[in-house]
């Protein structure tokens, strides 16, 4: 049986406007077999979900999607299949997420200088109280008038060079892929085609990527073109790198990505999953033989 795999989404433990349970049962009425709760720099939402799992025949693997700082950008680094009790990888995202909020108070000062009051507050009200991203400064601003949808807030008020912008200071790449793979995980960078890097650029991300243990790219996600699949199936390729497919769902908000439209992977690409294959079948042989 060919399973469906959706390795990168989202639930109201950041961003995403479903809780884990609704995901769940989402992900099962969508056909997705394997499913990863990826929430932003959090794993808060792990244990719903798997609870919900446990009752389905849904396999819910845990993830995150860590924020880094690289060479003066954001890159988004997801981790799969981590030991989520690891103390390092809680400590770890525990600091990215105090960098999160102040960094949530300073985008609010800045609103305030252009004579949006109260943003903070604002924004708070769309989360459940932990994780507090720029999508929920947008929901508000929406909420407010200031815009017609989230993208012309974005576009307006939160991206570089904007009057809500403030400049990450994230992970590095070493801390958050190291915080992975010492939980037990693969690292595995988010949506590369998103970063609009050029080729020597890619390559140098790729070689130090590797350098610190990553393991895997996303080939296909939500927010890659067709092309950009094959462009990122050949990185892969090239770095001897495992692909992943995941939809980067967010919710119904953003009806133009579903939870598990995931084409098949190119020619030639390893999946991400031979890795747990494997391993399921050492586990099932060992338990066998014992
Ligand atoms: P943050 O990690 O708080 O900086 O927020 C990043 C999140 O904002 C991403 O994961 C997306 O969910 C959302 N996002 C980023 N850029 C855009 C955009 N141009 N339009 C809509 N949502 C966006
Ligand atoms: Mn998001
Ligand atoms: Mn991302
Ligand atoms: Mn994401």
């Amino acid at each position: 049986m060919t399973l469906h795999y959706d390795l990168h989404s989202h639930s109201t433990a950041s961003d995403g406007t479903l809780t884990p349970s609704e995901l769940v049962a989402h992900a099962v009425k969508s056909g997705v077999n394997v499913l990863a709760l990826t929430d932003h720099d959090t794993t808060k939402g792990i244990e719903e979900a798997s609870l919900a799992a446990s009752q389905t025949m849904l396999t819910l693997i845990s993830g995150v999607e860590i924020s880094v700082t690289w060479n003066n950008r954001t890159l988004h680094i997801v981790g799969l299949n981590m030991d989520i009790n690891s103390p390092e990888l809680q400590a770890g995202l525990a600091t990215v997420l105090e960098f999160r909020n102040w960094r949530a108070h300073e985008i609010s000062r800045r609103l305030a200088k252009r004579g949006i009051n109260d943003a903070y507050e604002g924004a708070l009200k769309y989360t459940n109280g932990d994780v507090i991203s720029r999508t929920h400064y947008a929901r508000f601003l929406v909420e407010q008038g200031y815009c017609k949808d989230v993208r012309e807030v974005f576009k307006k008020y939160l991206v570089t060079g904007k009057p809500g912008h403030v400049a990450g200071e994230w992970a590095t790449l070493e801390n958050a892929v190291g915080w992975i793979i010492r939980a037990g995980g693969q690292a595995v960078i988010a949506h590369p085609a998103r970063y609009k890097l050029t080729a020597t650029k890619m390559r140098k991300l790729l070689g130090e990527f590797i350098e610190c243990g990553g393991v895997g790219i996303e080939v296909i996600s939500g927010s890659h073109s067709r092309d950009e699949y094959y462009t990122m199936a050949n990185f892969a390729r090239l770095h001897e790198l495992y692909a992943s497919a995941g939809s980067d769902y967010h919710g119904p908000i953003n009806p133009w990505i579903e939870l598990g439209r995931i084409p098949a992977l190119p020619d030639g690409c390893k999946p991400i999953w031979e890795l747990w294959d494997e391993n399921q079948e050492t586990q099932n042989i060992s338990q066998v033989l014992e």
